[in-house]
């Protein structure tokens, strides 16, 4: 299949629908044609997870690089090197480190300031030498990516799920995880959380996600009470996808 390219935009929910059909290729060929239809983007399944430390932040912004392998079974290891050199590379964009700038402006406060004065490199460089990046969901993982510990408290962490097979592929995930739970992270004393990120963007005229704000559906009435909520996370990552790496 020919490299096409082409992004395509899956959130969660629709990730674990079709989790049966990510792996064949006439799913994929489907998407980029545009024959399958996801029409609304939220609400098609129940969302159960409320524990408050989950999250989610790239399988909803899958880059179809033709007819990719989604969801392998290897347990392979982050490759930091190349998640350090992904990260220098999406912050040489100014519209990037601007949006850094916007984020951590909007949610710090005097209780609660940025760790390591909000530089993403140097938030890294801490995780990396803290808890590092792991393969292994922390209890009440939605299974996607979540920070863990504290930078404050030398134990800081962040989940990074394999999504793919294809290395090149899984490492592109990986970055767009670690940069996204890295803002989590920039909260000193407690995670900034994805509904006040989600707001940030909202109240600036600038951006435009193409999550649904509020994400309005029934069945994540509920879980928007929860300001880590699937809803938010989307919201605002959408943001950090079109500024940052397409
Ligand atoms: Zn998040």
């Amino acid at each position: 299949m020919s490299e096409s390219r082409t992004p395509g935009s899956l959130t969660p929910e629709q990730v674990r629908q079709y989790a049966s059909q990510l792996g064949n290729q006439s799913f994929w060929a489907g998407m980029l044609n545009g024959s399958i239809n996801f029409n609304a983007s939220y609400g098609n399944t129940t969302y159960s997870d409320d524990v408050g430390t989950h999250d989610i932040s790239t399988p909803y912004n899958v880059n179809i690089y033709g007819g990719a392998g989604f969801i392998g079974p290897q347990n392979s290891q982050p490759d930091i090197t190349g998640i350090r050199n992904g990260l220098k590379e999406a912050l040489k964009r100014w519209e990037c480190r601007e949006l850094m700038q916007n984020l951590l402006d909007a949610v710090r406060s005097k209780k609660n300031p940025v760790a390591k004065s909000g530089v993403i490199m140097d938030l890294f460089e801490a995780v990396v030498s803290q808890g590092g990046i792991t393969r292994t969901p922390p209890p009440g993982s939605a299974g996607y990516g979540n920070p863990t510990g504290k930078i404050k408290n030398n134990n800081a962490a962040i989940f990074s799920a394999v999504k793919f097979k294809d290395p090149s592929l899984q490492l592109l995930a990986d970055i767009h995880t670690t940069l996204h739970e890295l803002l989590h992270l920039a909260g000193y004393n407690r995670y900034y959380t994805d509904e006040e990120f989600a707001r940030a963007v909202y109240n600036n005229q600038e951006y435009h996600s193409r999550s649904p704000y509020p994400p309005y559906e029934p069945a994540l009435h509920k879980e928007l009470k929860d300001p880590g909520a699937l809803g938010w996370g989307a919201y605002w990552n959408d943001v950090l996808m079109q500024k940052c790496f397409q």
